[in-house]
């Protein structure tokens, strides 16, 4: 049952700017901008920066990452980050996009931390090399002569489509260009990845492309055995650890 309405009409008058200025979300004062106080310091130091250069904040704690000087612990935290994403899934992404891989690519120099799924059907073969960083262009062009020297096959690696398609790939190529655009040289060094399958939140081990393709990031080589021809065979006994 409504609320009886206002009887006088200053106090109807008081009422009203009461009820408006007390509803949620509506005419509220805008938050004063300062440095944040936001309790993680990742998040705090994400929205300081992004104040620093003029951007509105809207930090998540997935999107940067400080380095802890341990490099294992590192990863635990990109898992941890990784598994956040996946929960919240903020870009909105359908079962069908982000399965059966999700990746989460950190450059430890910058902070940030980029997310990608596959690209799936048709599209898989169509990997267009001007869309890749030079250094993923090269490897790229490699992969493209299947009996050189440089590029190492699975028996069936065709069913991943071309390199350069897959999650931990695609975002490590948004992460170069980035850093491009940060007026530094990059290195993949610079980087470590975490794969994940977003049902299972179980741990995916690059593919037998993207090993290659992403080669000198932390995380590309985990699941493989370190000693085959390329770093090339499976490692059937690995544990889904990506922090050796
Ligand atoms: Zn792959």
């Amino acid at each position: 049952m409504p609320k009886s309405g206002p009887k006088s009409g200053s106090k109807a008058q008081s009422t009203i700017i009461n009820k408006v200025v007390n509803v949620d979300g509506v005419f509220r004062k805008p938050e004063p901008r300062g440095r944040s106080e936001h309790p993680d310091p990742d998040v705090r130091n994400l929205e300081n920066k992004l104040d620093d250069i003029g951007r509105e904040p809207k930090p998540r704690r997935w999107d940067y990452m400080e380095p802890s000087g341990d490099r294992n612990r590192d990863h635990e935290r990109l898992k941890e980050r990784w598994n956040e994403f996946i929960d919240e899934n903020p870009r909105g992404w359908s079962n069908k996009q982000r399965t059966p891989c999700v990746s989460a690519v950190w450059d430890r120099q910058s902070g940030r931390v980029y997310y990608d799924h596959n690209v799936h059907k048709r599209d898989k073969w169509n990997m267009n090399p001007d869309d890749l960083d030079p250094i993923l262009r090269e490897r790229y062009n490699k992969s493209l002569d299947k009996d050189g020297p440089f590029w190492k096959l699975q028996e069936d690696q065709g069913r991943h489509g071309a390199p350069g398609t897959h999650s931990e790939t695609r975002a490590t190529n948004q992460a170069l260009k980035d850093a491009r655009a940060d007026g530094r040289e990059p290195f993949m060094e610079d980087f470590m990845i975490h794969n994940g399958n977003p049902k299972s939140k179980d741990s995916m081990r690059c593919c037998g492309n993207c090993t290659q393709m992403c080669d000198g990031a932390h995380g590309s080589k985990a699941g493989w055995e370190s000693d085959g021809a390329g770093s090339h065979r499976v490692d059937e006994s690995w544990n889904g650890d990506f922090s050796v």
